[in-house]
């Protein structure tokens, strides 16, 4: 059996896999200054020998460089405090785990995470690619409004469509129910996914695109605008061709960091 952990900002999910499903799951509630104890607490419970654990920081060599969302993390060798597990990116975890729940079938598969933040994950030839540990950091490029960050530069992907930044799941709500202008305000969304969006699948092109992440619960709701826009963003690679989907499972997170720590992908 392996564990796999999934560390968001709002909630920890910890997962018992076997033969290639999840078998036992439990949830806790991310406490501010208590996440590292937490953790420590549910590796020590379970006694399972092999663990993954997605965590949302840039990572260097198991180093937590930054990780807005968990000012606990920040700057610590997190090997250090979780000794023989294998730790990544929540998003590469989540995209393995979505590649894993289609029968390992792609070629190619950007998993987008949209919520508090924005993430992406890669998995390419059945491997996640990290590069040198901080590959697919797509809320993070450059050239989108006049906003602070949360990584502390100016004018990140992320600043636009970051839950952190504009209220989409409470529009989501309302456009389902019909208000106009809610429904405008996501279709308004779904275009400036695309402006972000369009820079990985033109330099990536991927089979098929994975959403995420809360926000990605109002898929119906952006799904459209963000190929309508992609239309005219992308050069060489047609719309048509790329499959988009919805995550198809909240607990891929954990579901991908047992696995990809099982079969010692990283
Ligand atoms: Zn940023």
């Amino acid at each position: 059996m392996t564990l796999g952990i999934d560390v968001g900002g709002t909630k920890i999910l910890a997962a018992r896999i076997e033969k290639g499903k999840i078998w036992e799951k439990w949830k806790f509630k991310t406490k501010n200054d208590e996440v590292i104890k937490i953790i420590e607490e549910i590796i020590e419970r379970s006694a399972e020998r092999v663990v993954g654990i997605g965590v949302p920081c840039y990572l260097r060599n198991g180093v937590c460089i930054n990780a807005p969302n968990i000012s606990e993390f920040n700057g610590k060798d997190l090997r250090h405090y979780f000794k023989r597990t294998i730790i990544m990116n929540d998003c590469t975890a989540m995209a393995y785990g979505e590649y894993v729940l289609r029968n390992e079938k792609y070629n190619s598969l950007l998993l987008v995470s949209l919520g508090t933040g924005v993430g992406a994950g890669l998995v390419f030839k059945g491997v996640p690619y990290i590069g040198k540990g901080s590959a697919m950091e797509l809320g993070h490029i450059k050239g989108f409004s006049n906003r602070q960050c949360a990584c502390g530069k100016t004018g990140c992907f992320e600043t636009v469509v970051g839950g952190r930044y504009v209220e989409v799941e409470e529009r989501a709500k309302r456009a389902m129910e019909g208000d106009k202008e809610a429904i405008e305000f996501m279709k308004e969304y779904g275009r400036a996914i695309a402006r972000g969006l369009s820079y990985a699948i033109q330099l990536l092109d991927p089979e098929i695109v994975v959403f995420g992440g809360g926000i990605s619960n109002a898929y119906e709701l952006f799904i459209e605008p963000v190929k309508e826009e992609l239309y005219g963003l992308l050069s060489f690679i047609d719309v048509d061709d790329i499959i988009f989907e919805k995550a198809k499972s909240e607990d891929s997170g954990a579901f991908g960091a047992a696995l990809i720590a099982e079969r010692r992908l990283l």
